[in-house]
């Protein structure tokens, strides 16, 4: 192996993507919508492209955007934010690395809660830092309070939250959420709130913002997506919600990565965020499409695990009877069967949970029943 690639792995979504178009196989892998996006956004940007600037805006976003997401994020979860908070990014990934690039010294060590986004782990390293994996237990996902307390050394300079929790689906609940809260405060830490999932919440899920507990406003780094909420993922609008003087500091970090992002797409997003027409029918799309999925699941066998946000369903493949890990039974689903999913092992470097795999069900309903019925047919081969 080419040494320069130690601790970067081939992306699980890249591979299991990259393994379904060999296979011709349906992708319930990687997680993107294969249906509509909210059309007049659409249609917004291409004007924008036609008739706006198409030369760099300010590194730090469009002022008209900025002032959107400050003025959403006061009228949906109650967090007090001006223009001064907010940094555009390409992508919630982009926010990330620069927080990490900003905020991270050599040595500084990370909590990260695994199963975690891959992107986590690798570019901790890439700052310097030193990853600390604190594990959620399957099959419930609980935070455990103490696990997190007794993770946090001197070294510790902040811990990564992702909530909604993908690859789960989980959403963690307000004693959880407290506990991190209660952590960062007494060892005063920042935390970094990946909060891309937000809106896609499913039935009558509720969240909140990390930033809106006691004293965690100037603790936070909140991450959040247009293209999750808006299910136009290709876009790369992303942002950092943070105190103007944390917002700052990871501002400079993102000239250097990016600098900016489209002009256009920000503008359109802008004019997507005023309007708040598309949440409630983009939560009964999402959650019509996952009971769709659960029930087909249920009808071959499988134990599909309560999903309660993003675009994921896991399944137990051992409750389900399966006695392959998760990386051998996806590999002969998207090789025998014609379906990619994601191993949930991909997402934890320490101990990771062998016998869970993830579904995305952001789906047509024809995807989602071909998908269905590639499913039934791994399940057979694999019994
Ligand atoms: N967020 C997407 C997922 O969890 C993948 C993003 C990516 O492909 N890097 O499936």
């Amino acid at each position: 192996m080419n040494p320069l690639y130690q601790g970067m792995p081939v992306s699980v979504f890249e591979r299991m993507s990259l393994s379904a178009a060999e296979h011709d196989a349906v992708n319930l892998g990687q997680g993107f919508p294969d249906f509509g996006w909210p059309e007049p956004l659409v249609t917004e940007a291409a004007r924008l492209l036609r008739e706006g600037s198409n030369q760099y805006p300010p590194s730090r976003g469009l002022p008209t955007l900025r002032q959107a997401v400050a003025d959403h994020y006061d009228r949906h979860q109650g967090l007090d934010l001006t223009p001064e908070h907010v940094l555009i990014t390409s992508g919630a990934t982009e926010a990330i690395a620069a927080t990490m690039l900003a905020l991270v010294q050599p040595g500084d060590e990370v909590i990260v809660i695994a199963p975690a986004y891959d992107a986590y782990a690798p570019l901790i390293r890439r700052a310097g830092g030193v990853v600390r994996e604190v594990a959620l237990r399957a099959p419930d996902w609980r935070l455990d309070a103490a696990g997190l307390r007794a993770a946090v050394t001197a070294a510790t300079r902040l811990i990564i939250l992702n909530n909604p929790h993908n690859p789960t689906g989980r959403l963690f609940d307000a004693a959880e959420l407290e506990a991190v809260a209660a952590v960062a405060r007494e060892h005063d830490l920042l935390v970094l709130s990946d909060e891309v999932w937000e809106h896609v919440l499913l039935g009558d899920a509720r969240f909140t913002s990390l930033a809106a507990l006691p004293g965690m406003a100037e603790r936070t780094l909140k991450c959040g997506s247009a293209g999750k909420m808006f299910s136009l993922t290709g876009w790369k609008v992303g942002w950092l919600v943070a105190t103007p003087e944390l917002a700052a500091v990871v501002a400079r970090a993102h000239q250097f990565l990016t600098f900016a992002t489209p002009p256009n797409l920000q503008a359109a997003v802008a004019w997507g965020l005023g309007q708040d027409d598309w949440i409630v029918p983009m939560r009964s799309a999402f959650t019509r499409a996952r009971d769709r999925m659960v029930s087909g699941l249920e009808r071959s066998g499988y134990v599909a695990l309560p999903a309660q946000a993003t675009y994921f369903q896991c399944i137990d493949l051992h409750a389900s009877g399966i006695p392959l890990d998760d990386e051998q039974f996806a590999m002969l689903a998207v090789e025998r069967a014609g379906v990619a999913s994601i191993p949930i092992s991909a997402f934890s470097e320490k101990e990771p949970v062998t016998t869970m795999i993830r579904l995305c069900f952001a789906k047509r309903d024809e995807t989602i029943d071909a998908g269905l019925a590639a499913l039934a047919k791994a399940r057979a081969l694999a019994c």
